[in-house]
């Protein structure tokens, strides 16, 4: 009865740690969680009025398939303002989040056995979306000594006929990594289609952020407030693609979603005009908590090798202690009762690796930092 793609696809562990978390809990075991990639804070005033407003209003049914104009227009206001690049609101699709915006331009570029290079380690959803679609993958690894950059060498020898597009995601989860102006020019110069998750964006702590759409137009940006306006369970996303794309995309929308919420769309409106400030205070505090998570570190004597400077993780190198994060991960929990990420949910070469979340408050984070350094002064 069960289809074979039901059966192979893998499962999210962070989510697994989670719920094994949440059992102990139900014991009463007080557990701290390090593995929830979520924004802790409250979704900003402004928006949350807008949409109370918008459901008074009667923006409670089915809008444009492409997504109301006015959001549409605001999102391209953005992009002009913040990467100084002109993309017509024609080339906008507005759906609920950011997944659904991968699947959609999965679904909109790949035949089957179409091949899309990413790298490993790298946000599980994309090889498990892109193999479902029936695309195949191409792993480039990419490597702490190399700031978790795509070595250009290893990139280009991947690239080949059946290439339809190369992945990128920066800032990035899980390493926050932020790649830099060469080596997105290095990545374009290949000549190939980009798929720009940009979903961290306007979480970097240090460095420049860049959209790839400062270099090529022949990219397809996914970006959504899940993020940047602790927005996640709101469900709204973006996709910014060519406008030959823009058609075959909104019909694939037609039939899945349909079109994404009424009244989300109007608190998103209200989010890019009017939370700014709420962004930059939260920006703010992500960033000491991120100082507050590496000093911690780096003082139980972990060697941070490329320094996290977006989003709002540590991909913490752990190989002195494990080859098997999952396992490790599962020990912490027990042992430590702190959540943590394994590195493998990213793929093999995040083996060895743990992933921290600094999206929890600094109390919770140090509270965690001392149960760790206990834990790992014992092994
Ligand atoms: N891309 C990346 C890299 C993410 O970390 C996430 C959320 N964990 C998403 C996309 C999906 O975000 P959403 O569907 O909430 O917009």
């Amino acid at each position: 009865m069960i289809a074979q793609k039901a059966r192979d696809i893998a499962p999210f562990y962070a989510m697994e740690i989670l719920e094994e978390a949440q059992i102990l809990e139900r014991q009463g075991i007080d557990i701290l969680h390090l593995e929830i990639g979520e924004p802790d804070f409250d979704t900003p005033e402004a928006v949350k009025k807008s949409a109370k407003e918008a459901i008074d209003k009667g923006f409670t049914h089915y809008t444009h398939s492409l997504g109301v104009a006015h959001l549409r227009e605001e999102i391209s206001d953005f992009y002009k303002k913040r990467y100084n690049v002109e993309i017509v609101p024609e080339r906008i699709l507005i759906s609920n989040g950011t997944s659904p915006c991968l699947f959609l331009a999965f679904a909109g570029i790949l035949e089957f056995g179409d091949e899309v290079i990413l790298s490993n380690p790298s946000y599980p959803c994309y090889k498990n979306i892109i193999n479902f679609i029936g695309g195949k993958l191409s792993f480039v690894n990419v490597c702490e000594n190399e700031n978790f950059e795509f070595p250009i060498d290893q990139l280009k020898q991947k690239v080949n006929k059946k290439t339809k597009a190369i992945l990128i995601n920066s800032p990035s989860n899980p390493t926050g990594t932020i790649l830099s102006r060469k080596n997105l020019e290095e990545i374009v110069s290949l000549g190939k289609l980009i798929v720009s998750d940009e979903i961290y964006h306007g979480l970097t702590y240090e460095g420049e952020e860049h959209s790839i759409l400062e270099f090529t137009d022949n990219a397809i940006v996914l970006n959504g407030f899940s993020k940047l306006y602790a927005m996640t369970g709101w469900r709204l996303g973006y996709v910014i693609c060519p406008e030959e794309l823009i058609r075959p995309l909104q019909k694939i929308q037609q039939n899945f979603f349909i079109s994404a919420n009424a009244f989300v769309q109007e608190a998103g409106v209200a989010a890019l005009k009017n939370a700014e400030q709420d962004v930059l205070n939260m920006k703010e505090i992500y960033n000491k908590r991120r100082l507050v998570m590496i000093d911690r570190l780096k003082n139980m004597g972990f060697e941070i090798k490329s320094h996290p400077n977006g989003a709002f993780y540590v991909f913490l190198n752990v190989k002195k202690y494990t080859d098997n994060s999952l396992e490790f991960a599962k020990k912490i929990l027990h042992e430590a009762h702190v959540g943590v990420t394994p590195g493998i949910d990213f793929g093999t070469n995040g083996e060895g690796f743990l992933r921290f979340s600094y999206a929890y408050s600094i109390e919770n984070i140090n509270n965690a930092m001392d149960r760790l350094e206990k834990f790992f002064a014992k092994l």
